[in-house]
């Protein structure tokens, strides 16, 4: 069954385009990988691809201290009670990101009377951002990053670096 997301009662409009703004640029990870996707999810936290760059560099090693699952692997039967538990204890607001074929739609494992294989992470958990490919290149996982920051503040993340380097930053 899937795990729903909680929203809260009350908003105040700029202040949520404020902390939204915030959580985009420093978005933390979970430190957990199921299959062979979980190797370029670590290349691109890696020095060579430097998630840091983009505020989603900080791996949490405690579902209580991150706010993205990054879903990198197949999903095995036996493995998704614990998936969703984890969920389960990540804090609000957070997001999921399904990375490679296997998290999206079971990949190479789902074909006629297979038993064992979740067929996607969509399934057990509201899933926000997919990244296909089998596996997706470390720059795939960077745009998925990428599309779930534009998704957390409505596009306001590249109008917001465009008018800070108008400005004369170096965002
Ligand atoms: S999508 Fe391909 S690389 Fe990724 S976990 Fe599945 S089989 Fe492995």
């Amino acid at each position: 069954m899937e795990s729903q997301r909680v929203e809260p009662v009350i908003k105040f409009a700029l202040l949520e385009d404020i902390l939204n703004l915030a959580r985009a640029n420093s978005l933390w990870p979970m430190t957990f990988g199921l299959a062979c996707c979980a190797i370029e999810m670590m290349a691109a936290g890696a020095s060579r691809f430097d998630l840091d760059r983009f505020g989603a560099g900080v791996f949490r090693p405690s579902p209580r201290q991150s706010d993205v699952m990054i879903v990198a692997g197949t999903i095995s039967k036996k493995m998704a009670p614990a998936i969703q538990m984890l969920w389960e204890q990540m804090p609000n607001p957070k997001w999921c990101i399904a990375m490679g074929n296997c998290a999206i739609s079971g990949g190479p494992f789902e074909y006629d009377g297979q038993y064992a294989i979740v067929p996607g992470a969509h399934l057990i958990v509201p899933v926000d951002i997919t990244v296909p490919g089998c596996p997706p290149r470390p720059e795939g996982l960077i745009q998925g990053i990428l599309a779930l920051e534009d998704k957390i503040t409505g596009g306001e993340h590249r109008n917001y670096l465009r008018r800070f380097r108008r400005m004369g930053g170096r965002g």
